[in-house]
């Protein structure tokens, strides 16, 4: 390649002793090369420094660089914008990112780079905010893209954010009153959505079950019934009857009546985050102290063709132009509820490989599924052929 570079740059000198003009356009073609290069530029597979406690950081940046949200944000030219109604100081956590991932994507292939700048800026603003110290991957995403969000679309709705084009989502309630049977409605946007860890258990066994039963007995343990996401999923959207503490009142009773509630999607993301709540909040029966415990068994997900067909609203279904995805990244913890560790693994799409990041150590895998330690996943919505065009407009 730089001999290449080289050969071309000698036949310019050659010719410029003999031709200015053609010399002019010979460098005005090497520059389109290069714009076009940088275009269609492949993002580097690039370690991130651990610096103390930031693999949660890592893992989730690996994620969003290695998407097309990534690819987006650096191309995205601010200044275009600011001339029109951004102040530059109150996009400071944008500009940041945008900058760490340019640092990042001029890197070399297993090279390393450092968060540090990108961390100091953040923990400044999480401590304003009086966020949690947790240092969980789940509420670092959330914080990273609400701010986003914010910084880029201010003023809310009419121009949505790169944020919001991409990974928001909305899902509808429905709470029905059992004594006068009228149904309530609530429409909630979200970025990322949580789904609760569905516990197969022998009762609720499918077919398939037979099969991983004997193969997967040996690695994970007595409990052959492996739930799959499409189950979390089930148990997402399943009609549910409201508890004593969580009465809804009822305009038309006007009292708080019995009543049930129903989750759908109504609108599905391009890219969607779904967030296994495998840390549950526990109160002991005897003390009724409070404490938290981890999911550690495993999940079964689908790498194609995840469908949200059945958990959308029907009425809604016309309105999407499709509801199947691809895995294109998962975030992973190993560990405890105090302590654990955090990798990403992600689909890299001009290769079709899985490329592990742990931290600075990057490897090509094969991934696991069912997994133990699956605990966020990036899924990304099928195109159709000409919503690929659509696509590049923005
Ligand atoms: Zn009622």
């Amino acid at each position: 390649m730089q001999l290449e570079k080289n050969n071309r740059r000698k036949s310019i000198t050659t010719q410029a002793e003999f031709d200015f003009e053609s010399l002019i356009s010979k460098f005005e073609e090497e520059k389109k090369e290069d714009q076009k290069k940088l275009k269609n530029k492949i993002i580097p597979l690039v370690g991130i420094k651990n610096i103390g406690n930031s693999c949660y950081i890592s893992a989730s940046l690996q994620n969003l660089i290695h998407s097309f949200f990534g690819e987006k944000i650096l191309k995205k030219d601010l200044q275009k914008d600011l001339q029109k109604d951004l102040q530059k100081e109150k996009v400071e956590i944008f500009v940041k990112f945008q900058q760490f991932l340019k640092k990042y994507s001029n890197q070399k292939d297993f090279s390393i780079i450092s968060p540090k700048n990108l961390k100091e800026e953040m923990s400044k603003i999480l401590l304003n905010l009086k966020l949690s110290q947790q240092e969980d991957s789940h509420e670092f995403l959330c914080f990273l893209l609400d701010r986003i969000d914010l910084e880029l679309n201010p003023e809310n709705q009419k121009n949505p954010s790169l944020v919001s084009k991409i990974f928001k989502g909305e899902t509808i309630d429905e709470i029905k009153c059992l004594k006068c049977e009228k149904i309530f409605t609530k429409i909630q946007s979200f970025f990322t959505i949580s789904i609760p860890f569905f516990k197969k258990t022998q009762k609720s066994k499918s077919s398939q079950d037979s099969i991983y039963k004997s193969q997967y007995s040996l690695f994970f343990g007595s409990s052959p019934y492996i739930s799959s996401i499409q189950d979390c999923l089930s148990l997402f959207t399943e009609k549910e009857i409201l508890d004593e503490k969580n009465l809804h009142f009822c305009e038309f009773c006007q009292k708080k009546t019995q009543s049930t509630k129903q989750t759908f999607f109504s609108k599905l993301p391009k890219i969607l985050i779904l967030h296994l709540k495998r840390f549950v909040v526990k109160t002991d029966q005897k003390s009724k102290r409070i404490h938290l415990e981890k999911i550690h068994l495993p999940i079964r997900f689908p790498i194609k063709n995840l469908s949200l067909e059945k958990f959308m609203k029907k009425e809604n279904l016309e309105n999407q132009s499709n509801y199947h995805y691809n895995l294109i990244g998962i975030i992973n913890h190993y560990g405890g509820c105090f302590g654990g560790h955090y990798t990403a693994n992600i689909l890299q799409k001009e290769t079709g490989k899985w490329i592990n990041f742990d931290d600075d150590f990057i490897n090509s895998i094969k991934i696991a599924n069912p997994s133990r330690s699956a605990y966020l996943f990036f899924y990304q919505l099928q195109k159709k052929e000409n919503e690929q065009e659509k696509e590049r407009s923005f």
